[in-house]
């Protein structure tokens, strides 16, 4: 068994939708050996392999594994939490136990692009990150030249909404965030 346990440490309010949790789990034992084998059988994963983190969409709702803690985000309670981190840890398992019947796949699957970064954006081009327009900020922070926290007009109320689904996918790619009051984030 790869992964014996798990505990709920944090729970915070959605980034995408704060009527929503988001639930963070410290787990007993470093898992990052079987991303490989789950982004080979699971459809629709974001494998980042220098970061060690594999995103898994699953019903509209996101969960990322992180070699030693899992983030669940967009859920209704912590008994939806518990039930997750269940199933989790028996694909989990029972993955790493079939692994010599499975391919590994290293490839980071669908990529985050500049222009659905871009979408997400003010839109105004004010030029306040340092950058001429919005998209050459987006190129930028694709490519981890630039951090979100440069563009103030995003942490506005009025782009609250915009915010946090940006927020939501960056974290799913494995890029480190802050929150809303621009701190960092697991
Ligand atoms: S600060 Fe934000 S709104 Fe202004 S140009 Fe940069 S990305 Fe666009």
């Amino acid at each position: 068994m790869l992964l014996n346990s798990y505990k709920i440490t944090r729970t915070l309010p959605c980034l995408a939708d704060p009527m929503k949790i988001r639930v963070i789990a410290d787990i007993s034992d470093e898992i990052h050996e079987v991303f490989p084998y789950l982004n080979a059988t699971l459809k629709g994963c974001i494998y980042n392999h220098p970061a060690n983190t594999l995103t898994i969409k699953k019903d509209g709702k996101l969960f990322t594994l992180h070699a030693q803690h899992i983030t669940l985000a967009k859920l209704e309670d912590e008994k939806e939490a518990e039930e997750i981190l269940g199933w989790l840890k028996n694909l989990i398992n029972e993955t790493y136990e079939n692994r010599n019947r499975i391919e590994p796949n290293f490839s980071k699957g669908e990529e985050l692009k500049a222009l659905d970064i871009f979408k997400l954006l003010p839109g105004t081009s004010c030029k306040k990150c340092g950058e001429l327009t919005c998209l050459a900020f987006a190129v930028k922070l694709v490519g981890r030249d630039t951090e979100i926290t440069k563009c103030d007009l995003l942490f506005s109320e009025k782009y609250q909404a915009k915010r946090g689904v940006l927020l939501e996918i960056l974290v799913a790619a494995g890029y480190e965030v802050p929150n809303a009051g621009k701190e960092k984030i697991p």
